[in-house]
């Protein structure tokens, strides 16, 4: 457990955070018709009649949204209802036309289910820390209103009218901000994993509904506020951050917190009161006569699971089973892209701990000076699995090994031949390195005589030399030896 704790004046407080996840379910098709759901398309281009809300048009459900709902709850082990319900949430609102929202309360189509986030001692997270995810539920997303287009009017924008989302509702497991972010950062990896959402929450794909309560250790629940529709990891703990100091200090003065909904500015990064919190009676929630329940039978299920990817705590296992550090584990199994890649690297029979060091630094170091992604990398895992040998074989030397990457990257040249054509291969000639240590020690008389005094250090300083002196090109095993030989 976190022991991120608020210091009142009272003493020490504990902070509760639960979050509900919206996350839009990649699809070409809405949730209840066949309009398109590209991001930055003109306004009012991807409204179907059903999303216009026009009299008489029934909604008709898509297979596909339901099937990415169920494999992200199978991601998350949880329980898949075969049997479920939509249900009509009603409000008026000028981005909802239709006066309700077809969501689902009393019968979701996901229930139970649990998430593992990654430890973190620095961030007091510990090993193992699981948050329990209370279910997932299907729904439709609302239009847009825009307010700066005109001085005096504002307009509507159905483009997101009708669009598939899943409601991911975490129980109130977490104890701190950075456990909410960690809860974010895996869930959102999950969802890239699965495919099921493209968890870009810059455009909107991914949105927390951040609910934080504070209370003193041991104490049952306080009351909890509920902040709408943060964008961003950073922003939700800023959020968590300012709410639960807000609340103390509320509470601590003789105040009482108010369950109501508010709003995050990222600009000054504080909360503001929005409207006082609904609850579900007032929506008048009920279910939804145009459309029947949804009943999943086994065929349907089985092809869900058997479609599932390898998750990134297996690959994790995996890739430290196979003699790689959790840090690179870690750092190569958190974006999908990267993980697809390193395992076309490993599938040529790459050793695995060789390739992860030289990924994480070589690869990612060089693909962030060019400024490109993992996808387009000029060098594909074929290519690198090349380089990796000729290091392997003891062809180059792991410093020679740069250069020709280095190389690589510019001409696009297969790492064999510019070994050859540039003279690169490693030499073990002895009597060629015996002739340059006895050059090395010859210029270095004055460290020659402090070595042989004691000063061992020294040793390093030689090998460097010799190295030098060979363009990198020596076995540096052969040159250790032989420098212990000649230093006696
Ligand atoms: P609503 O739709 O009314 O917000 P939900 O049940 O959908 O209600 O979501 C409640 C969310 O608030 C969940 O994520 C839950 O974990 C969280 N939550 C519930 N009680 C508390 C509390 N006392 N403090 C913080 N979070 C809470
Ligand atoms: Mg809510």
């Amino acid at each position: 457990m976190s022991d991120y704790r608020i210091k009142g004046e009272t003493g020490e407080w504990e902070v509760v955070i639960g979050l509900e996840v919206h996350a839009q379910i990649t699809t070409n098709a809405k949730l209840f018709s066949g309009a398109a759901t590209a991001f930055g398309a003109e306004p009012n281009t991807q409204v179907s009649l059903v999303d216009a809300a026009m009299p008489g048009m029934l909604p008709v459900p898509n297979r596909e949204c339901i099937r990415q709902a169920v494999r992200t709850g199978m991601a998350i082990e949880a329980q898949i209802n075969k049997w479920s319900r939509f249900d009509r949430k009603n409000y008026f609102y000028a981005d909802l036309p239709q006066g309700y929202q077809i969501s689902q309360l009393y019968h979701p189509l996901v229930g139970e289910g649990s998430l593992h986030v990654e430890a973190d001692e620095k961030a007091g997270i510990a090993h193992g820390k699981m948050i329990g995810i209370e279910r997932i539920h299907v729904e439709q997303d609302a239009g847009k209103l825009m307010h700066d287009q005109h001085p005096t009017m504002s307009f509507v924008d159905l483009n997101r009218s009708g669009v598939a989302l899943m409601e991911i509702v975490s129980k109130p497991d977490m104890r701190s901000p950075a456990e909410a972010g960690a809860y974010l950062r895996k869930l959102r990896a999950i969802l890239r994993y699965v495919g099921s959402c493209d968890g870009n929450m810059e455009e909107g794909s991914m949105r927390a509904d951040v609910n934080v309560s504070v209370r003193k250790v041991g104490d049952p629940f306080g009351t909890r506020t509920e902040t709408k529709n943060v964008n961003s990891v950073r922003f939700v703990m800023q959020t968590i951050e300012y709410e639960a100091k807000r609340q103390v200090e509320l509470i601590e003065s003789g105040g009482t917190v108010v369950q109501e909904t508010r709003l995050f500015n990222p600009d000054s990064g504080t909360t503001r009161t929005m409207r006082s919190k609904e609850d579900a009676h007032d929506y008048r929630y009920f279910p939804d006569p145009d459309l029947l329940p949804l009943e999943l039978d086994d065929a349907f299920l089985d092809e869900c699971r058997a479609s599932l990817p390898e998750l990134p705590d297996a690959k994790r296992a995996r890739y430290e089973a196979a003699g790689i550090s959790a840090y690179n584990a870690d750092v190569l199994t958190a974006e999908v892209e990267n993980a697809r890649w390193f395992d076309a690297l490993l599938e040529t029979g790459a050793e695995p701990k060789a390739a992860a060091n030289w990924v994480t630094s070589e690869l990612f170091g060089a693909l962030n000076r060019l400024g490109k992604s993992i996808e387009e990398s000029p060098v594909s895992p074929a290519e690198a699995a090349e380089l990796l040998g000729l290091v392997a074989d003891g062809t180059i030397s792991g410093s020679i090994a740069k250069q020709v990457f280095e190389i690589m990257l510019e001409t696009g040249d297969a790492p064999a031949k510019i070994v050859e054509e540039k003279g690169l291969k490693q030499t073990s000639d002895t009597g060629a390195i015996e002739k340059v240590i006895g050059e090395v020690l010859a210029a270095n008389a004055d460290k020659v005589e402090q070595y042989k005094g004691g000063k061992e250090a020294l040793f390093g300083f030689f090998v460097g030399q010799t190295m030098k002196a060979m363009q990198g090109k020596a076995n540096p095993q052969v040159v250790n030896e032989l420098l212990k030989k000649a230093l006696g």
